[in-house]
């Protein structure tokens, strides 16, 4: 079904990347002659950046990094451990004009990548209120085909990867399209699909188990969603909590985003949202939840008992005037490693960026605390990678998985800096906005080189994007 856009996107007909990688002034270069370098040395770097083992930030100055068969093996210092050339299948060199940064790809912990397609509907429409703008997507939503929602989340992803992000929890009520559109861009994606929709009344817990059955046939990881808690009858979330329990997989839901959702839970099931997860047996690390920006002081301190994970999104919260998430009592409650950050669909945010989400983070609570560069680092990283027990991503360090997202330094992004306090690359990179990576490498291949998507023709692709979007109009009736 998604043939036709293949033929016209892909840079490569057999969707393999098309190595080797090199150009003129090239930093690749092969050593060995194979259709996919399986062990690859990264070279000097200037900057690495990255949480330890402890959650403290470090950033080392001219280590190497090498690779195999996608783990990082060791990061070491070039001058001091030689490595033989003649074992190496690629070698990569991140010192030349200016050096790069290297940090761990960032880890997106909300978004809806099949609503791409609708990113004009918030600025087509005169801004009445969010409700309106609600109905308004959903008329476009109700009207999307299986091609739609693909060429949408390889729109999103792509935009993402372009920003660093190199793994996404996506939360949506198709699975197919975003299990293909992951596969074709390489995207680490846990797809955690809807157990109960209103736009798509086949959805079940049932559904969801049948998939999660064979989750070994798939690219994604699954995982489920339900869109807020008040859309589901408890007999529906007793069997959601029984298939986390019996799958070990993870759970994600909005939270308390606006009061009129916590009046909501309130008529529904009696309660409070996190007595609610509680109740049902939800309330545990592998529950997932987005924005909680209306949580009141005591369910706060059963997110940390609970050892819950929260998702904060200003940028869409300051958007939809969602109202503000309450950091300062994450911080009482020492429940700050439980927060990472999102970036919402396309309606909530003007780039699916997270570093701009980071620099939000910091501006929406400066007033009341102030939250370190060090810390929103960690939220764009490790934190998250710890809120989806994936225990091997997050991190620069030896054993984890290859996902890197390569910065140039002399860009405006890092530069100027304190050369004996390179820790003021974390807080430039933030504040500087939202920057494209030169390279970026995910589970130790490189999707992005020298700022090309290497299995995406960017140009197609948006000509794709143009054209179902505005077939989609044609299809939803004028009001
Ligand atoms: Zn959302």
């Amino acid at each position: 079904m998604t043939k036709g856009i293949n033929a016209s996107i892909a840079r490569v007909q057999d969707g393999e990347i098309p190595y080797p990688l090199h150009e003129k002034h090239s930093r690749y270069t092969h050593l060995r002659e194979t259709s996919r370098p399986r062990t690859i040395v990264i070279h000097k770097p200037k900057f690495i950046i990255t949480a330890d083992k402890n959650g403290e930030v470090q950033v080392m100055k001219d280590k190497s990094i090498s690779i195999q068969d996608g783990v990082i093996v060791d990061v070491f210092d070039p001058e001091k451990k030689a490595i033989d050339l003649n074992t190496v299948d690629l070698f990569f060199d991140g010192s030349k004009r200016g050096g790069l940064a290297i940090t761990p790809g960032f880890i997106n912990m909300h978004a809806h990548p099949p609503m791409y397609l609708l990113r004009s509907s918030l600025m087509l429409e005169k801004g009445e209120n969010l409700e309106k703008s609600l109905r308004d997507m959903f008329r476009f939503e109700s009207k999307m085909k299986h091609e739609d929602f693909y060429v949408s989340t390889i729109g999103d992803l792509t935009e993402e990867q372009k920003n660093g992000i190199t793994t996404t929890l996506s939360h949506y009520a198709v699975f197919d399209p975003i299990e293909e559109a992951a596969k074709m861009v390489r995207h680490n994606v846990v797809n955690a699909i809807s157990a109960v929709s209103n736009s798509h009344p086949e959805n079940t817990p049932a559904s969801v188990e049948k998939l999660l059955k064979k989750r070994d046939n798939y690219y994604t990881q699954i995982a489920i969603a339900i869109h807020t808690l008040h859309q589901a009858q408890p007999a529906v979330l007793k069997k959601v909590a029984a298939l986390v329990k019996n799958y070990r997989t993870l759970f994600t839901t909005h939270v308390a985003e606006t009061q009129a959702s916590v009046a909501r839970n309130l008529h529904v099931h009696g309660d409070l949202t996190i007595p609610t997860l509680k109740r049902y047996g939800l309330a545990n690390s592998r529950t997932i939840m987005s924005h909680c920006v209306h949580l009141t002081e005591p369910e706060i301190a059963m997110v940390a008992k609970y050892n819950m994970g929260v998702v904060h999104l200003p940028t869409s919260n300051k958007l939809h005037r969602s109202g503000e998430f309450q950091y300062p009592l994450f911080v009482k409650y020492k429940a700050t490693d439980r927060v990472a950050l999102g970036t919402d669909s396309v309606i909530s945010k003007n780039s699916l960026d997270i570093l701009s989400e980071a620099l939000q983070t910091r501006i929406m609570h400066q007033e009341k605390y102030v939250v370190y560069y060090e810390e929103l680092f960690k939220m764009m990283t490790c934190n998250a990678a710890d809120i989806l027990h994936m225990k091997d991503r997050g991190r620069i360090l030896p054993g984890y998985r290859a996902d890197l997202a390569f910065w140039k330094v002399r860009d405006r992004g890092f530069i100027p800096y304190d050369e004996n306090s390179p820790a003021t690359i974390i807080g430039n990179m933030i504040t500087h906005g939202g920057r494209n990576v030169r390279d970026l490498m995910i589970n130790g291949e490189f999707v992005i080189s020298n700022r090309r998507h290497n299995l995406v023709n960017e140009t197609r692709l948006l000509d794709e994007l143009q054209a179902h979007h505005q077939q989609l109009r044609k299809r939803v009736p004028q009001k």
